[in-house]
């Protein structure tokens, strides 16, 4: 287990958060090939295997579905259905504990 205290942001699947609309290939679906989920999914750094899991103070249980962009290396994004509800969360700093799930056959693929 890892403690980590690090800047969390908010994101939704709509076009301004991830480029795609409605219909259009990938739309919704995260960096790990799995549907983005409102109180489950979590983008996280890239040294973070797919599949971990994380504890976000005042948050709860996030699994590490997918990839923050190269801007934003050191950030984790966590994801809402909403995008007003992503920007009401904004940027905080936060205390994360992190279950890396030891993969090791993933951490080659990256
Ligand atoms: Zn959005």
């Amino acid at each position: 287990m890892t403690n980590l205290i690090a800047i969390v942001t908010a994101y939704c699947a709509c076009v301004s958060c991830c480029g795609k609309s409605p219909g259009d290939p990938g739309y919704g679906i995260t960096a790990s090939g799995k549907q983005a989920q409102q109180g489950v999914s979590i983008a996280a750094p890239r040294w973070v295997p797919f599949g971990s899991r994380v504890y976000v103070s005042g948050l709860g249980w996030r699994t590490v579905h997918d990839r923050m962009s190269r801007k934003y290396p050191d950030r984790w994004d966590v994801y809402f259905e909403d995008h007003r509800e992503a920007l009401k969360f904004g940027k905080q700093k936060l205390n994360l504990k992190l279950y890396d799930k030891n993969r090791p056959t993933k951490a080659a693929a990256n």
